[in-house]
């Protein structure tokens, strides 16, 4: 134990579990590698201002979760705690949406900041992979982005969870459900604390999980009643794609999500496994974010996927990835002139694409082999000088136990043929 322990609501990746979270975030990319999207890094922290203004002034995430830097000079930075705000900036400067095809489609992977109270699936580094298609109004494209998140989360093997589907309409008629909600919000018994929130936005009441205040809403104007033709025909056709391309998705009216930004389609995938923290991923239109930014009208759509939560699915779930050990080959040298020999061949069997790893500080044969065992090895490389001496080196098949001397010359070549 050291003085110092991770910082509350943070967890360190360790192995063998760390290489599972490196397969989840590949296995998500996967599918977006093959639609054409691009990956971009942006900073982890960003003008303050860029999320107060892109996710939104009544947001949890913006007035209570944000974690704010201490101030140098005239900047008021803050922690990034979610990634589309930054991904439209970053767009936005380097005038993507100027330069080459609409949408821009883009991927990003990294660790997102919130301050949130912590509990299991809930942390305040969490990480996603979230893609952005900017620029392009067009059901297909939500349908893609759908699909595809879905589709990553296939490929790990999950099942028990569900896709979500609302709209939140346009600019249209969203301000006429809204008027209604407003009023109808007017006649519940709410506390001061909520009613202020459904005075900034009043959608964002719909999502709230307290019982008391659910029990009030079953009577509540819903916003499927109200949208305009063109949401309710775009609606449609993303659902349309979605039931051809086989991916089954349960209405949810009621889904606002946290943040401010969306418009029409909005969605989140829930696992059954997680307890309460239970949205793996989600995301949503927003046509309005480029604008609140200065830039110009770009209709987008986009998500992000929860990294710590697909992995706790999985865990509820009980699958586990079969993947293959990090090292093949674990070579043992007896003595210091078969050490030198061993460190050579370890180099060269890496340089050949061979996972080889080489027993350091060897007190024992018996602890060194001990070692290849816990190593995952197939293999086990012993040579001592009286193999070398014969130009050999002794090959174990760890799985069988069975060893066979092998030319040294004949190593690499010998190894290589195994496919390892
Ligand atoms: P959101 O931007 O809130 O929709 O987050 C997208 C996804 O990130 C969620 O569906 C979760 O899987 C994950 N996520 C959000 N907040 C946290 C958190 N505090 N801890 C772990 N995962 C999170």
């Amino acid at each position: 134990m050291s003085t110092f322990s991770a910082p509350k609501g943070t967890y360190d990746l360790l192995p063998p579990s760390s290489a599972t979270y490196l397969a989840i975030r590949e296995a998500l990319a996967g599918p977006l590698r093959r639609a054409g999207y691009g990956y971009i890094e942006t900073p982890v922290f960003e003008d303050t201002k860029l999320f107060s203004r892109g996710v939104g002034e009544s947001t949890d995430i913006v007035t209570k979760e944000m974690f704010s830097l201490t101030k140098r000079g005239s900047e008021d930075l803050a922690l990034r705690p979610e990634g589309t705000a930054s991904v439209l900036r970053a767009a936005l400067q380097a005038n993507l949406h100027k330069l080459g095809n609409l949408p821009v489609k883009l991927w990003y992977s990294g660790s997102f900041y919130r301050y949130e109270r912590p509990q299991k699936g809930r942390y305040r580094q969490f990480s996603q992979v979230g893609a952005e298609a900017v620029g392009a109004e067009d059901p297909a494209l939500d349908a893609e982005l759908i699909i595809l998140a879905d589709d990553g989360f296939r490929s790990l093997g999950l099942s028990r969870y569900t896709l979500l589907l609302n709209s939140l309409g346009d600019k249209q008629c969203r301000p006429v459900y809204r008027a209604a909600l407003v009023e109808f919000l007017a006649g519940l018994d709410l506390d001061e604390d909520t009613r202020r929130r459904a005075e900034i936005n009043p959608l964002r009441i719909l999502d709230d999980k307290r019982e008391s205040v659910q029990a009030q809403l079953t009577d509540a104007p819903m916003l499927r009643d109200y949208l305009c033709e063109e949401c309710k025909a775009y609606d449609e056709q993303v659902r349309g794609l979605l039931t051809a391309a086989g991916v089954a998705f349960t209405d949810d009216p009621k889904l606002v999500r946290g943040l401010d930004y969306y418009t029409r389609t909005t969605f989140e995938f829930v696992h059954n496994g997680l307890g309460a923290q239970s949205a793996i991923g989600g995301g949503g239109r927003y046509d309005g974010l480029s604008e609140m930014l200065g830039g110009p009208a770009l209709p987008s759509v986009g998500w992000g996927l929860g990294v710590d939560r697909t992995f706790l699915a999985m865990e509820a779930e009980g699958i586990v990835l079969d993947l293959p050990s990090a090292t093949a080959v674990y070579a043992v040298a007896l003595g210091e002139e078969a050490k030198n020999v061993l460190f050579a061949k370890t180099v060269e069997l890496r340089r050949a694409g061979v996972a080889t790893d080489l027993a350091f500080g060897v007190k024992s044969i018996k602890n060194a082999m001990k070692s290849a065992d816990r190593s995952g090895a197939r293999f086990a490389l012993i040579a001592g000088d009286r193999d070398l001496a014969a130009g050999v080196v002794q090959l174990k098949d760890m799985t069988t136990g069975e060893q066979v001397p092998v030319e040294l010359d004949a190593l690499v070549s010998t190894l290589k043929e195994k496919q390892l």
